[in-house]
């Protein structure tokens, strides 16, 4: 099963990778760079030597970063995007220096532009990413919880943007389990996630599944809101999550939490949960 949890980088990003394993994951997340804010640091040579000593060391072969928090690669305005596309091309190369093969991308907002011109900017701009860095790095829309003009958050959105990269290689999706609950695609039990998974596959095609994010999710199905609650702690529930991560489009994806860490439960607790429910092949 690969199942990890997003690690932070605080001291020195190798630092990330002893946190994955003390934490017994088998795949993880990172932000490459403090999240917040555009400005970032060039990467040291020898933290990046330290990062993928440690990856070759643990056995690590499927690791992700997630872009920082600013970025709207779906932004209708010009400054904006283009510092969106900037950091984008600049993760991409970042995560090649550090041999992560993705980088999960919220799709974003088109901030009252409409969501053709919102789809349109992505595509911009993954395009832009894609031809400025010429690396292996593959770019995974991640979709979005259905906030207000938010562009991806529905099936169509991404098999837009997808076709209108020209199906891609270097290009996939990350679904992730508290946006599909926000967005209204209901995963809380067996029928619900065939459905759902389904209706994935014949609008987007699980071919481009690559990762997913397992959150519960405080909000109601539908509502909108992206609050990541912790595993079956949520309306998403334990039932959901058993056929989630058992599914066949689903079972032999990286699995990353990005669940909270209080006195009801941590990353430990949330993947000891998902363990005891996982089938796996047998
Ligand atoms: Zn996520
Ligand atoms: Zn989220």
């Amino acid at each position: 099963m690969l199942l990890g949890a997003h690690v932070s980088i605080a001291g020195s990003i190798d630092l990330a990778v002893d946190r994955a394993v003390d934490l017994g994951c088998t795949t993880f997340q990172i932000f490459t760079r403090n999240p917040r804010g555009w400005r970032y640091t060039k990467l040291k040579e020898k933290d990046v030597v330290a990062f993928r000593e440690k990856l070759d060391r643990q056995g690590f072969k499927v690791v992700m970063a997630h872009m920082p928090y600013l970025p709207n690669i779906a932004s209708p305005k010009k400054l904006i995007h283009a510092k969106s596309v900037q950091s984008l091309v600049a993760e991409l190369e970042r995560c090649g220096q550090l041999g992560i093969g993705m980088l999960v991308v919220h799709v974003g907002s088109h901030l009252g532009a409409g969501k053709e011109a919102g789809i349109a900017k992505v595509v911009e701009a993954c395009q832009t990413g894609l031809s400025k860095v010429g690396n292996d790095v593959k770019i995974l829309l991640e979709n979005m919880a259905g906030q207000r003009n938010s562009c991806g958050s529905r099936f169509e959105d991404l098999s837009k943007i997808l076709e209108g990269l020209g199906d891609s290689d270097r290009v996939g999706v990350c679904l992730d389990t508290c946006h599909l609950h926000g967005a209204g695609y209901d995963i809380s039990g067996e029928e619900a996630v065939e459905k759902t998974i389904e209706e994935f596959d014949n609008i987007v095609g699980v071919k481009h599944l690559k990762a997913v994010h397992l959150n519960d999710s405080k909000g109601a199905l539908a509502s909108g809101l992206d609050r990541h609650e912790h595993i079956g702690l949520g309306n998403i529930g334990l039932k959901g999550f058993e056929a989630f991560i058992n599914h066949k489009y689903v079972r032999d994806k990286p699995m990353v939490l990005e669940t909270p860490e209080d006195r009801r439960g941590n990353y430990r607790t949330n993947m000891e949960r998902l363990r005891k429910i996982y089938r796996g092949y047998g």
